[in-house]
Parts: structure tokens; sequence; C-alpha cells
């Protein structure tokens, strides 16, 4: 089922979202239709906060970059209770965008490579480094986790540059080709 993307102004993008415990309620279910709002809206990944849920549940997927990143060819996870524990020192700065930010699109300066804990769709835990355009994912989708967005992490006058766009979202008017619930 494909759910509405929240746009910028909703409050539950600012909240801390909570650990699951494995009872989930409809997990797998939960998981399947973030996958399939994500693919309708042509993004690489999508947080639960996204679709109004404030708990630390995150859907990835790089096989759309495969043709230019052979490395993600059949990529597609999930990622449950993940936290960053730390990060390098090595800052890369990258062009982001995010479906709750829809005609956005900032460079983002961020380490390039992070230690993360987190549990699979199975609920096995992994402990790793994550270097990368993937660490770059993670650590966008992650920060949503934390009510954190990607602009929170520009400069005051490009902050100040797409304070208009901003705005305009917060009064419900979002141009975007798939399906978004706005404050207004
Ligand atoms: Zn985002």
């Amino acid at each position: 089922m494909i759910l509405p993307i929240y746009v910028f102004g909703q409050p539950v993008l600012r909240e801390e979202a909570q650990d699951i415990t494995p009872d989930y309620p409809n997990l797998k279910e939960l998981i399947a239709n973030m996958f399939e709002t994500m693919d309708r809206a042509d993004g690489v990944g999508l947080a639960a906060p996204q679709i109004g849920l404030p708990i630390r549940v995150v859907v990835v997927d790089l096989d759309v970059l495969a043709d230019d990143m052979p490395e993600f060819k059949g990529f597609r996870r999930a990622y449950i209770n993940p936290h960053i524990l730390e990060a390098g020192d090595n800052l890369v700065a990258m062009e982001e965008g995010c479906l709750s930010l829809p005609g956005i699109h900032e460079s983002v300066k961020r380490p390039d490579r992070i230690h993360v804990q987190y549990l699979d769709e199975e609920m096995k835990p992994h402990d790793e480094w994550v270097e990368g355009y993937l660490a770059r994912v993670m650590q966008h989708e992650f920060d949503h986790l934390d009510g954190v967005m990607f602009i929170d992490h520009l400069s005051a006058l490009r902050k100040q540059m797409i304070r208009g766009k901003l705005n305009s979202m917060v009064k419900g008017k979002a141009r975007c080709s798939y399906k978004v619930k706005t404050v207004k």
C-alpha cells in the first residue's frame, strides 16, 4: 500500500523516534508498505517518521543506482532500531534531496564512514563500519529518527536561500509527483 509522505512542517519529522520491540504489530507489512511508498516516489531511502510513525525503522534501496555503482546490485534493505555509534573525521560534500523536502537539493558535508548498530528484517543484530554512498544514505535516513533533516546541516546563508520554499511547504504547497501530507 502506498502511503502519503509527510512533508516539512509536520511535527512528527521533528520528533525523537523510539526503538521498537520484536513483537511490533504487522512489522513485515509496514516494511513492505515503506518500500512500495519509496519506490513510487523514486527515493533511495525512507524513514518511518516520513510516513507519520515516530519509530526507528528505515528502508533503503540502492539497486536503482546499480548502473553506475554495480556493488549495489540487488541492494534493498530494512534497518530496525539503527544507531550511529561513531563517525570518521573525514568530511565529504555531496548533494542531497529528501522526499519530505520536495524541490530542495543542497550540498551537505558528512563523515565518509560511520560505525552503526541495527537489526535487519529478521531481527538479527549487526555491528559494522560502513563507508561511501551507503554511509551517506544511512546518515541522512538515521538523522530522520532523531528529528533532524538535511537542511539542518546547511550554512545560515543557504538556509536563508531556501526559506521561501520551506514557507510554501508549511502553507501546504508542495510540488511533487507523489502523494504527500502537508500540515495544511
Ligand atoms: Zn530525507
